[in-house]
């Protein structure tokens, strides 16, 4: 019969005594008290009691204990939820990677449950954050995805874009993974050539922030327009084109990486 993989990982005896943060976290969002202020770990065990389902675990090494579940139906009024990228501008450096550790893990445990080389049920290492195949012994550890993000510039002006999947509502910088073989700045190239129909130089890094939905690494890059006219890849970006900084259209708020390239922060 197949093992289960444990729901929950071991827990130290008392968090509180330790620096761990606790988190509450359900899809995109993260649980605070109604004040704002971040919640402790006896409102962790009260909120795990009202779903099944809720997987709590901790890092002692990365100071987190987090809880990740899905129906807010039930929450006491004592709790509101905020975005995670709400959060995030509103955080300390150290919080913020704190959550997106929690958030990164979180998403993790849901989506590896099974081997990826022979099918079996995995268990939880007692060593790492990982998980174990007791058929094969491959160890599974958190994955992250490497993206680029780029800022293009052509004189005065940045080019910004709509994207038709996500985010409809906003102008946004040029993003995408980067492909196996390729760097970071190799990417660049690819996704200004193929998204927009333009060549660039002077591709250069500005800083990087993880982006835990679910599970990217964002390589923040600033480039130069060099040639080409803007030709859309029609399935991937609904409009883009060339705006001044003080008179842009909507574009993303902060917490995010593309907020600080846009608004010349990094
Ligand atoms: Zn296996």
């Amino acid at each position: 019969m197949e093992q289960e993989t444990d729901k929950t990982m071991p827990i130290i005896e008392n968090p509180q005594t330790t620096n761990c943060q606790c988190f509450a976290l359900t899809g995109r969002n993260i649980v605070l008290k109604a004040d704002g202020s971040p919640i402790t770990f006896a409102d962790l065990t009260e909120i795990k009691s009202l779903d099944n389902n809720a997987d709590l675990f901790e890092e002692q090494e990365f100071g987190i204990c987090a809880l990740s579940f899905e129906t807010t139906e039930h929450l006491p009024d004592r709790f509101i939820t905020k975005t995670i990228r709400q959060y995030f501008n509103e955080s300390d450096e150290p919080t913020i990677f704190r959550v997106s550790r929690a958030k990164a893990v979180a998403n993790w445990r849901q989506s590896t449950q099974f081997c990826c080389t022979c099918g079996t049920k995995l268990t939880e290492s007692k060593q790492f954050t990982a998980r174990e195949c007791p058929q094969c012994g491959k160890i599974h550890f958190p994955r992250i995805e490497p993206c680029v993000i780029v800022l293009v510039s052509r004189g005065d002006k940045i080019l910004l874009a709509r994207h038709v999947q996500r985010n409809q509502d906003i102008y946004a910088c040029i993003a995408g993974f980067i492909e196996g073989g390729e760097t970071p700045e190799h990417a660049v190239e690819r996704e200004l050539q193929e998204e927009i129909g333009i060549k660039v130089k002077n591709i250069s890094y500005r800083g990087s922030q993880s982006w835990p939905f679910p599970d990217q690494l964002m390589l923040g890059y600033t480039a130069e327009y060099e040639s080409g006219e803007i030709k859309l890849q029609k399935d991937e970006i609904a409009d883009a084109g060339w705006f001044s900084r003080d008179n842009c259209p909507a574009s993303p708020q902060p917490g995010s990486i593309a907020y600080k390239l846009i608004h010349g922060l990094i």
